[in-house]
């Protein structure tokens, strides 16, 4: 069983590192970004909720995260494992995982912190050209990821779930290191 919490600034890379992970382990890659993009291009009623944040770079409401995932971890797919990406990002979001998994009867194995500069994050989001790649949506997004998902460093080192790791290498060292460490 794998069940992994991926943590780290935007652009840290944790989406490709997740990627392959879960389909190496054939377990779900729970991206709560991507889940978000594709209601916002399905324009369901999610996705028309979440749009204007996403689009300043800000979080979407706690709520609208904490019923997403309640409704993904409970498909059959996710009960042999999962990698969440990008989930929790806050400490009522992370409290709220939490309740969910002793419910689900489940627990996290690790949570692994990806470490990356300020410099590599800004150059690497600048290269993806998303939508909400631009100069000032990025230094938001690195504002909120300060202000609200930071704490969730030390919320989850006291928890000793905590593995960081230096995601400021090439994917491959990083995909080597990851697989040493999980
Ligand atoms: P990045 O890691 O590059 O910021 P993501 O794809 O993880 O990109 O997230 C894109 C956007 O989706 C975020 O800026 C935020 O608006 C929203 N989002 C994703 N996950 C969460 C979450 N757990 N809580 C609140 N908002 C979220």
């Amino acid at each position: 069983m794998t069940r992994l919490i991926f943590l780290g600034p935007p652009g840290a890379g944790k989406g490709t590192q997740a990627k392959v992970l879960a389909d190496s382990h054939h377990i779900p890659h729970i991206s709560t970004g991507d889940i978000l993009r594709a209601a916002v291009s399905e324009q369901t009623a999610l996705g028309i909720k979440a749009k204007g944040y996403m689009d300043r770079g800000e979080l979407v409401p706690d709520q609208l995260v904490i019923d997403l995932i309640r409704e993904r971890l409970g498909q059959p797919d996710a009960k042999p494992g999962w990698i969440l990406d990008g989930y929790p990002r806050t400490v009522v979001q992370a409290d709220s995982l939490d309740g969910l998994l002793t419910e689900l009867n489940q627990s996290c194995d690790r949570v692994v912190n990806f470490d990356v500069p300020d410099e590599a994050l800004v150059e690497r989001m600048f290269s993806r050209g998303r939508k909400d790649d631009h100069e000032d949506v990025i230094r938001r997004r690195l504002e909120v990821y300060r202000e609200q998902t930071v704490p969730l460093i030390d919320y989850y080192q006291t928890r000793e779930k905590l593995t960081s790791i230096d995601g400021n290498q090439s994917m491959e060292d990083v995909a080597t290191y990851l697989s040493q460490v999980i």
